[in-house]
């Protein structure tokens, strides 16, 4: 049986790209623009990895062949491919955050994430919590509700965020740094299609607690 192998943000480009298949497939009529479509589709789910093993491509590529009806079932076998985020339990989180006091985690979150994050209504504090190497690592900064929407640094959606400030630590000086990050971490972890600015993050701020 395939063992999990795929993360949260490669389960939201493979939903985007399916729907992009669903609508060319339903809105083309010429045969070959259709089969173009669903190459340039599986193409590009094969381009998000660096290496696969020939079960883990041959189960992408699936895509290529699947006709409408069974392109649910596909979606289905991809979320089950899925590696859940890791258990936290509330003693690690205090761990994790050691300069807060009474951290704890919200009720039932997903397991389907790329990072874990919640807003702490009364510090008005968000807290992220995402893994580097396997290792746990905490964030946290100060949010402001804004009343417009714009574009999330973490996934780049357009919508309803917070600016979020962190303190950081860089070139041997103490600074703080603001990002617009989506109010809802469930709602950003939906849209997150690439890691790189979520570690940068994580990567400067942590760097700060470091050298604390
Ligand atoms: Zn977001």
């Amino acid at each position: 049986m395939l063992q999990p192998f795929l993360y949260n943000h490669h389960l939201n480009v493979i939903r985007e790209q399916v729907d992009v298949l669903l609508y060319n497939v339903s809105h083309l009529v010429d045969a070959d623009v259709k089969d173009a479509v669903r190459h340039n589709v599986a193409d590009k789910l094969l381009g998000l990895f660096s290496s696969l093993s020939d079960e883990q491509a041959s189960f992408i590529n699936e895509i290529r062949y699947l006709n409408e009806s069974e392109i649910g079932g596909f979606l289905e076998r991809v979320e089950n491919a899925v590696i859940p985020f890791p258990e936290i339990a509330n003693q690690q989180v205090e761990k994790l955050f050691t300069r807060s006091k009474k951290v704890t985690l919200p009720f039932n979150h997903s397991r389907t994430l790329t990072y874990l994050g919640w807003n702490d209504i009364r510090s008005k504090r968000k807290y992220l919590i995402y893994p580097i190497n396997g290792v746990l690592i905490g964030i946290e900064g100060t949010y402001r509700i804004l009343n417009q929407r714009t574009t999330c640094y973490l996934c780049g959606r357009y919508g309803e965020v917070a600016h979020v400030t962190s303190e950081v630590y860089d070139k041997g000086e103490y600074h703080t740094i603001g990002h617009y990050i989506c109010v809802d971490s469930n709602v950003c972890n939906e849209h997150i299609k690439e890691t790189a600015p979520l570690e940068a993050f994580f990567m400067k701020v942590y760097n700060k607690q470091l050298n604390a």
